[in-house]
């Protein structure tokens, strides 16, 4: 005798904060869950990161590229999956800025934004030379060794702005930043002064990410603390 089938799956519309699509989410199921937990608990941040896109491009009801997901759509979407899923309430441990003790914060996850904005793609760096900017896929940072690897964090920013290079223009040619070897993106940005350096980053900081500001009194003396949240991780 077959076992019935259970799931009569709940859709839920959400809109892909990039391309203001809007597409129909499904809780996970056990399965997905379970490789989920086993990338968290391998804590390899490759795995986890592959893991975090299969679930987001599984539970969304209609076919999505991932190549047209940034990073914080597939965060965003994770979140609201998430949310869906295990209830949007999350537990989070907040450090006290005066006796450093925690205080266990709950964090609603759907009160959860993008906070930031895509500055114009071209950066002027010489008088000849430009740089094209772009908004990287998470699906190419997951797989960057550079990004998701064992390096420092330093070596880990400088990969994600390699990511987030498409060209450079000069006065006769336009090269392709995914064609330029790491090393050679590298020793390029590092080559750059301090003021031309600053503009990268003003585009990078800017960049839309998952932020959210929590605040609490810290249960063991009182202080009353506000800190801005960042990234996915923070809110598990
Ligand atoms: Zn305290």
């Amino acid at each position: 005798m077959a076992l019935p089938k259970l799931n009569n799956t709940p859709k839920y519309p959400v809109v892909i904060p990039s391309t203001k699509q809007e597409v129909q989410i499904r809780p996970f199921v056990v399965k997905e869950e379970k490789i989920l937990l086993i990338a968290m608990e391998s804590q390899d941040p490759r795995q986890i990161a592959n893991s975090i896109l299969d679930t987001v491009t599984s539970c969304i009801i209609e076919d999505v590229d991932d190549r047209t997901l940034t990073s914080y759509d597939v965060e965003y979407l994770f979140l609201q999956i998430r949310s869906k899923s295990v209830g949007s309430m999350s537990k989070v441990m907040m450090k006290c800025k005066e006796c450093e003790s925690d205080t266990e914060v709950v964090v609603n996850i759907d009160e959860i934004k993008i906070d930031g904005e895509v500055l114009p793609k071209k950066i002027k760096i010489t008088d000849d030379i430009v740089l094209e900017m772009k908004q990287p896929t998470y699906r190419d940072i997951a797989k960057n060794e550079n990004v998701v690897g064992q390096g420092n964090n330093m070596d880990r920013i400088f990969a994600l702005i390699h990511e987030s290079i498409d060209a450079v223009q000069t006065e006769d040619e336009r090269i392709s930043f995914s064609d330029v070897p790491h090393g050679e993106a590298i020793e390029f940005l590092e080559s750059m002064t301090t003021e031309q350096f600053t503009k990268i980053r003003e585009y990078m900081e800017k960049m839309p990410a998952i932020k959210h500001t929590v605040d609490w009194d810290c249960e063991h003396c009182g202080t009353h603390n506000t800190i801005t949240l960042e990234g996915m991780q923070s809110f598990f």
